[in-house]
């Protein structure tokens, strides 16, 4: 993942997908990232695109008229067949791609205010950034944009232009 996508790369990791994501890497760091590790690319830059798919690695490119986020992420779970549906037991910090547990509310009491605590059910915790989720005000948006990708995905066979 390369720069200028990273509010894609925030909701592939809530989604459960493990996404590497830099502002400002290198064309050759990301091939090299790739290699090593797997990796497809998702890439706005025509040139790292075709560079990586001279190297055999699997390479999305997103149009620059490609803006909205569930456009992006249609279009990334077209190409890669991935089911976008949000598993609680599969979600990672969309800040640094951690894995996510659920856990008890007294462990991120002190993280949370008091209402929330009391609103919410369920909570996540980063141990690396220190930092507790929930299903809080930002979920219906989440929510929307997932369903507005799924009805994509089955109303868009044949990749029909998005503009
Ligand atoms: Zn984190």
């Amino acid at each position: 993942m390369d720069s200028m996508l990273g509010n894609l790369a925030r909701w592939l990791r809530v989604l459960g997908y493990d996404t590497e994501y830099s502002r400002r890497a290198r064309d050759r760091d990301v091939v090299g990232l790739a290699l090593r590790e797997d990796r497809v690319i998702v890439t706005r830059d025509l040139g790292l695109h075709r560079r990586a798919a001279k190297r055999n690695l699997r390479s999305i490119y997103i149009p620059p008229d490609v803006v909205e986020v569930a456009d992006m992420l249609a279009l990334v779970a077209e190409e890669l067949g991935l089911g976008m549906k949000f598993d609680k037991g599969n979600t990672r910090c969309p800040q640094c791609n951690s894995r996510l547990n659920i856990v008890p509310k007294a462990q991120i009491a002190h993280l949370v205010p008091p209402e929330v605590l009391n609103r919410y059910d369920t909570f996540w915790y980063c141990e690396k950034c220190q930092k507790a989720y929930w299903q809080g005000r930002h979920w219906k948006t989440i929510n929307d944009v997932i369903e507005t990708v799924r009805s994509r995905l089955r109303g868009g066979a044949g990749g029909e232009p998005s503009h």
